[in-house]
C-alpha cells in the first residue's frame, strides 16, 4: 500500500491524531465537501437537492467503532428520526439508508447490532425504502455477512457491501450475486494475507466480481468513481443485457458530481452517498487517504485560516 495512504488510515484510528484534528479549526469548507452537514435537517436538505437533479441517495448518520451502549442508542434513534423526516417529505422512494454495524453496537456483541439494525431495518420498510449494511475491516466481515443474512430472513431486501480487495471477495459476491450487493474498492488498511495490495490486482479483482454479479439474478450496485471502471460496467451491462434500471451506479457525495449527473442524464439510476452527523473524523481521513491532493487541500485549509 502507497506509505502516504497506510500514514493517514494509521492516523484515522490513532486516539492522539483524532483529538488532534477534532480540535484544529479545520476549515468548516473541508468537511463540507464531503459531508453534507451535523443535522438531519442539513441532510435532507441535500438530499432534497440532490433528488431534484434526478439521483437517488443512501445516508449515513456518521458514527463507528462503538463502545458505549448509550451512543449505539442514539444512532439508532438518529436513523429512525431521519427514516420519520425523508417520510414526511416524501423523500423515502428516493433515499435509503447505510448503516454501519460498528456505529449500533457490533463490538459490545453481535447480538446488540442485529437487534439495532433490525430496529432501523423495521422503520425503513413502514417508510417505503431500504437499508445497506457498510462493510468495514476484514476482521468484521464474517460477523457483518451473519448478521446481514439474518436480517434478510425478515428483510430480503438488504443490502450487502463487498470489497474488490479481499481476496475472499470473488467468492462472496458468487454466493450473494441472486440480492441487492453494492460493490466497492475498500477502504481500509488490510493485511497482504486477507487483500491485494497492488492496485491493478484490485481493478482486476473488481471487474471479476462485477462480472459475477452482472450474471446473477439480483441487482448490483457498483461504488467507484474510477472512470475506467465505470467505462468497463457500463460495457459488461450491456453484454449482460442489463437494462439501466437492473443494476444502479454509486459516488460519494462530493467526488465527481458531474459524472455523477452525466450518467444520470444517460438513464442511468445513481445513487449518491450521503454521510452527515458530527463524528465525521475517521470518514474524512479515508477520503484524504485515497487521494493526496485531498491532504494538500486539507492543510492548506488549516494554514490559511
Ligand atoms: P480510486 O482508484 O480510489 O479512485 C478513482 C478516481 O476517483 C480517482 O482518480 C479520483 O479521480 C476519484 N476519487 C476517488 N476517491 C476520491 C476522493 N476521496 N477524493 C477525490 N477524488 C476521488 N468502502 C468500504 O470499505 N466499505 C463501504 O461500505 C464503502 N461504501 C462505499 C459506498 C459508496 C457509494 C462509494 C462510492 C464508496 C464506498 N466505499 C466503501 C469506498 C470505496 O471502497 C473506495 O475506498 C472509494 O470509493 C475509492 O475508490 P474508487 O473505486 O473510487 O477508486
Amino acid at each position: 500500500m502507497n506509505p502516504l495512504r497506510s500514514l493517514i488510515l494509521a492516523a484515522a484510528g490513532n486516539d492522539a491524531v483524532r483529538g488532534l484534528v477534532a480540535s484544529a479549526p479545520v476549515s468548516r469548507d473541508v468537511v463540507r465537501r464531503f459531508v453534507a452537514g451535523e443535522s438531519t435537517a442539513e441532510a435532507v436538505d441535500v438530499t432534497k437537492s440532490l433528488v431534484a437533479d434526478g439521483l437517488t441517495v443512501t445516508l449515513d448518520y456518521l458514527g463507528e467503532d462503538t463502545t458505549d451502549r448509550a451512543r449505539a442508542e442514539s444512532t439508532v434513534r438518529s436513523y429512525l428520526e431521519l427514516l420519520d423526516r425523508l417520510h414526511a417529505v416524501g423523500l423515502a422512494g428516493r433515499a435509503e439508508v447505510s448503516v454501519k454495524l460498528s456505529a449500533v453496537g457490533q463490538a459490545l456483541g453481535e447480538n446488540l447490532a442485529l437487534t439495532n439494525a433490525s430496529r432501523i431495518c423495521a422503520a425503513a420498510e413502514q417508510c417505503g425504502t431500504t437499508v445497506t449494511l457498510d462493510m468495514e475491516d476484514h476482521t468484521t466481515t464474517d460477523s457483518t455477512l451473519r448478521v446481514l443474512a439474518e436480517l434478510r430472513r425478515s428483510w430480503p431486501w438488504v443490502g450487502a457491501v463487498l470489497q474488490a480487495y479481499l481476496r475472499r471477495t470473488l467468492d462472496d459476491c458468487r454466493e450473494l450475486a441472486g440480492s441487492r450487493v453494492r460493490l466497492c474498492k475498500g477502504a481500509y488498511a488490510e493485511p497482504d494475507g486477507v487483500a491485494y495490495d497492488d492496485p491493478h490486482e484490485v481493478d482486476l479483482n473488481y471487474v471479476r466480481c462485477a462480472n459475477a454479479l452482472l450474471a446473477g439474478d439480483g441487482f448490483p450496485m457498483f461504488a467507484t468513481h474510477d472512470p475506467r471502471l465505470v467505462d468497463v460496467i457500463g460495457e459488461r451491462a450491456r453484454w449482460h443485457d442489463r437494462k439501466p434500471g437492473s443494476f444502479e451506479y454509486q459516488m460519494l457525495y462530493g467526488i465527481r458530481p458531474a459524472e455523477q449527473r452525466r450518467l444520470a442524464s444517460e438513464g442511468n439510476v445513481v445513487r449518491v452517498y450521503v454521510p452527515y452527523g458530527e463524528q465525521w473524523y475517521g470518514y474524512l481521513m479515508r477520503r484524504l487517504a485515497e487521494r493526496p491532493a485531498n491532504v494538500t487541500f486539507f492543510l492548506r485549509s488549516l494554514v490559511s485560516r
